[in-house]
């Protein structure tokens, strides 16, 4: 994650102005980037390498006729960068100071032969998350921690130690977590609500009881844990989600009768062994029954499966909602994403523990489907692959969730199967779904490799012409069709350093509301343009 908030430019250093020109010529992918380039040629003097940038600008020309509300758009980009930028500028200096204040404290323990596990774990723990990138500066930190020496002292000393040592450890974190929050907001005013979340999670990594971030996210303080809106309910019903065994009874006792074998049944409202129930519910005709805040899930595997597949959902669901903002309109978009407006549709998802069980009740529309999305079922269908599955879940959950939460079907083949490519790879990160740039995506950095191997790819204009509306999306060479979706995607949320991830996020709006606009009305660029560039984006550019 800091990675991602504090990655600046990856240029690197001492290397002569020509050898960083080319650095820099392969990391500018769309207009705002290569002009900046163009200004820093001229800084620097480097007259033919300044024409080299001009020529690539001359090919990025603005539409004929530009869109109406072009200015519009372009004032609200500069107020999404700006914001993101604040808050990463904020995070390196704020980085600086915690490291400082970090120092204060292992001194103040040194002074005092004050070293317990405890304590250097909190150290070690948060030093570790925020100085991620600053590999100097942690291994300073960590040689500085391990010469510590932990002395001797009664319980009434080493309990009156600990305190001072909470309240020191606990100020500097509080102080370094809070001053985000300012930053952050203004993230959310300008649109990126995206990233804003991306924050919040982030924050909650370090400081885990951070009551801001917590309610930031939406979540409910109840006993001693934090929860979203759906497990508050649950919560007073006298149910708590469980890690392994989902929603048990709240009493410890309770959970004592799972750790024997045990398990409540919410279907019948009875107790019965694990090994029976599972029984009990491995068939079409009486499956197992789960919510979550945005999902039922209807499975014939066996529960601890069904737990971790729920608990997968709910995480791409945050994820999906996390990349695709806007999609979800405005204000109420950011209300549900931060948890503050209650959902009130949970996707219905099926999934039956083999093959014959999937192919007789849920009935695929072809032979090989692995999984599938009925709008008309409003429902997504699947069965146990082994490590497959997550992919084909995640892809067809993305079309169930941008399906049902759009006002139409999308109907723009290769708009709904970029969108659906672009989450399909998403990994389990430190708590989190996380998408891993464009090696973490599998068919664009496939399309990349072939297209520098001299394979002829979908271009930008293939896919928009010949895969809109009423395009045949299985004709030709199904594979590449997908590669190009992907590739195509990918290209539109993040080139020009993702300048342009709201617009695209956008035009999946209004593609699912069944009316996008020319594509150039999004981007202020010619379609030869953007063809173009993202030709070059694959071919010659270097991007994370
Ligand atoms: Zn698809």
């Amino acid at each position: 994650m800091t990675g991602l908030i504090l990655a600046l430019s990856v240029v690197a250093q001492g290397a002569s102005p020509a050898a960083e020109f080319e650095q820099r010529l392969k990391a500018a992918t769309g207009p705002l980037s290569l002009h900046a380039l163009s200004a820093w040629c001229r800084k620097n003097k480097l007259q033919a390498e300044d024409k080299r940038v001009r020529e690539v600008i001359a090919k990025v020309v603005p539409p004929q006729r530009p869109a109406r509300d072009a200015a519009k758009r372009e004032a609200a980009r500069r107020r999404a960068v700006q914001a993101r930028e604040e808050v990463k500028k904020f995070l390196a200096v704020r980085v600086g100071s915690l490291n400082k204040k970090l120092g204060a404290i292992i001194d103040w323990m040194r002074d005092k032969h004050y070293a317990p596990d405890s304590a250097t774990d909190r150290i070690l723990g948060i030093a570790r998350r925020v100085l991620e990138d600053e590999v100097e500066e942690l291994a300073a930190l960590e040689r500085n921690v391990r010469s510590l020496e932990d002395g001797e002292r009664t319980s009434v000393a080493q309990k009156s130690m600990d305190r001072q040592f909470d309240s020191r450890f606990d100020a500097v974190r509080r102080e370094f977590t809070n001053k985000i929050f300012t930053a952050v907001e203004k993230c959310m005013k300008a649109g990126e609500t995206g990233f804003a979340y991306d924050v919040y999670r982030w924050l909650l990594t370090i400081d885990p009881d951070n009551d801001r971030a917590h309610r930031g996210l939406g979540e409910t303080r109840a006993g001693k844990h934090w929860l979203r809106p759906y497990a508050v309910s649950q919560y007073r019903a006298g149910l708590i989600w469980d890690a392994r065994w989902g929603w048990i009874p709240r009493h410890e006792k309770m959970r004592a009768r799972y750790d024997n074998g045990e398990a409540y049944d919410h279907a019948t409202k009875k107790w019965g062994t694990l090994a029976q129930l599972n029984a009990l519910h491995n068939d079409g005709g009486n499956p197992w029954k789960i919510a979550s805040e945005h999902f039922l899930l209807i499975s014939t595997a066996d529960l601890e499966q069904n737990v971790k597949l729920i608990t997968r959902l709910e995480a791409f669901f945050l994820q999906a909602f996390r990349q695709y903002d806007r999609f979800f309109g405005g204000k109420r978009g950011t209300a549900l994403i931060f948890g503050m407006a209650r959902n009130t549709k949970q996707l219905k998802v099926y999934f039956y523990r083999n093959r014959d069980q999937f192919r007789k009740y849920a009935k695929p529309p072809t032979t090989w489907a692995a999984g599938f999305y009925s709008g008309g079922s409003h429902a997504s269908y699947f069965y146990d692959l082994g490590r497959g599955t997550t992919r084909v879940m995640q892809h067809e959950l993305t079309h169930q969730i941008l399906g049902e939460f759009g006002r139409r079907g999308g109907a723009y083949a290769w708009i709904s199967e970029g969108a659906a490519t672009f989450l399909e790879n998403a990994k389990m990160e430190d708590g989190a779904l996380a998408l891993g740039g464009i090696k973490g995506n599998r068919r664009a950095y496939d399309y990349r490799r072939r297209t520098r191997k001299g394979e002829k790819q979908h271009s930008l204009e293939d896919m928009v012409s010949k895969f809109g509306r009423g395009g045949k999306w299985d004709s030709g060479d199904v594979n590449s069709n997908y590669r190009g979706a992907a590739a195509t995607w990918f290209f539109l949320m993040t080139f020009d350093n993702g300048r342009y991830r709201g617009d695209t996020v956008q035009l999946l709006s209004d593609a699912y509301g069944g009316r996008p606009r020319e594509l150039h009305e999004y981007y202020g660029v010619s379609p030869e343009g953007l063809t173009f560039l993202m030709d070059r984006f694959y071919r010659e550019c270097e991007v994370n």
